[in-house]
């Protein structure tokens, strides 16, 4: 069943997309996809793969101007309210490639990031405790 954020402050459940453009990436399914279910429950994890259907989206991996039509779609087809997890250097700020010519400076530029975990990459870990901040956020 999905659970909207709004009952994220009484049932502790949300859900959650992962958009994987990189390496980040990798580190984000292992944290989403079963390594840790017991700790994805603890902090009302409900991992999705429709943007439809979810209400947080992890953006994770460099995000090159080619892929931002599509990261900026996928954000528009998710229901209110959304908010945006920026995971990673790449995502945060071009990471190792601010300089590049086919990399966006930050996804923030063009969404509303709400949290950015730090590293390059980040570990599982600490996508989980960027998921308890924006719990802390919300509430
Ligand atoms: S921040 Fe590092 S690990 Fe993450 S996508 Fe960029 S280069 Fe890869």
């Amino acid at each position: 069943m999905t659970v909207s954020t709004l009952d994220w402050g009484t049932t502790y459940r949300v859900t959650v997309l992962d958009l994987g453009l990189a390496c980040c990436g990798v580190e984000v399914m292992a944290a989403l996809e079963g390594h840790r279910p017991e700790q994805l429950a603890a902090l009302g994890v409900d991992p999705v793969h429709a943007a439809g259907e979810a209400h947080v989206l992890v953006v994770s991996g460099t995000v090159t101007d080619a892929m931002l039509p599509a990261v900026i779609a996928t954000y528009q087809e998710m229901p209110e309210p959304r908010y945006v997890l920026s995971v990673g250097a790449c995502s945060n700020t071009g990471g190792p490639y601010w300089d590049s010519y086919s990399v966006t400076k930050g996804v923030d530029q063009v969404l509303p990031v709400h949290v950015a975990v730090p590293g390059c990459p980040p570990r599982p870990e600490a996508l989980l405790d960027g998921l308890a901040a924006l719990h802390r956020l919300i509430s």
